[in-house]
């Protein structure tokens, strides 16, 4: 019997789930909700599964580092009078007030949402979610056409866009279908941090895979992609 739960070198202790499976590679893997999953070939012994999360423990706690830092990158708005909001990486404190006229405002460090009804929290998270979808949209796209250029003078067909709340990835290209998906939530983070996820995603129209000729041909028109991709802290 396996423990169900994991000590990390930092003294964090993690939920170990621990599963049986075809085939003979072991895998682990940590999810979002901070939990660790294993998945073992039927005939692995209880010290070889331990001696496999052992050697793996660095990974696990770089990969929780990630997850916290993500969650702090897309934390959750908050629609309440003086609330706080995130949009491109600055955080903005909320004020609702009451007119006749529904509307938006974005100005200095605050984002004012004009309604009719200021008390109904629902309508309000539903007004802005439009509002900042809208905008998101609107920011993606006009970062693909910066970026299209790039990929269409080596062939690249233009792809359609998707936009979606995803939970585990930025951002995912449909080689075959041409077909690139952005996460709403990157509208959370930086103009930089959107434009990698984009030319990354663009790149993939030319270069399947992640490898050697895929990020020299982003580096040659992102030399800072690094910092993105490390500010993200996650998948693309
Ligand atoms: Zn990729």
């Amino acid at each position: 019997m396996l423990p169900s739960h994991i000590t990390l070198s930092s003294q964090k202790i993690i939920p170990l789930y621990f599963r049986k499976k075809k085939g003979n590679v072991m895998r682990l893997s940590v999810s979002a909700d901070r939990t660790l999953k294993l998945a073992a070939p039927f005939f692995t012994s209880e010290r070889t599964a331990l001696d496999f999360i052992e050697s793996k423990k660095d990974w696990i706690e770089k990969t929780l580092q990630k997850i916290e830092s993500r969650k702090e990158l897309i934390k959750e708005d908050c629609l309440n009078n003086d609330g706080n909001v995130k949009i491109l990486g600055k955080n903005y404190s909320v004020k609702i007030e009451y007119s006749l006229i529904e509307d938006i405002v974005v100005c200095g460090g605050e984002v004012s949402i004009f309604s009719k009804t200021p008390a109904d929290e629902i309508k309000i998270k539903k007004q802005y979610q439009n509002y900042y979808r809208q905008e998101a949209q609107q920011n993606f796209m006009e970062s693909v056409e910066k970026f299209y250029p790039i990929v269409e003078k080596f062939g690249a067909r233009r792809p359609s866009l998707k936009f979606k709340t995803m939970k585990s990835r930025w951002g995912s290209c449909n080689w075959n279908k041409g077909i690139i998906v952005l996460n709403y939530n990157l509208f959370k983070t930086p103009q930089n941090c959107i434009d990698y996820v984009v030319l990354h995603e663009l790149t993939h129209l030319l270069y399947k895979a992640h490898d050697k000729k895929f990020y020299d041909f982003i580096e040659k028109e992102m030399p800072k992609w690094k910092e993105c991709r490390n500010a993200l802290a996650g998948r693309q």
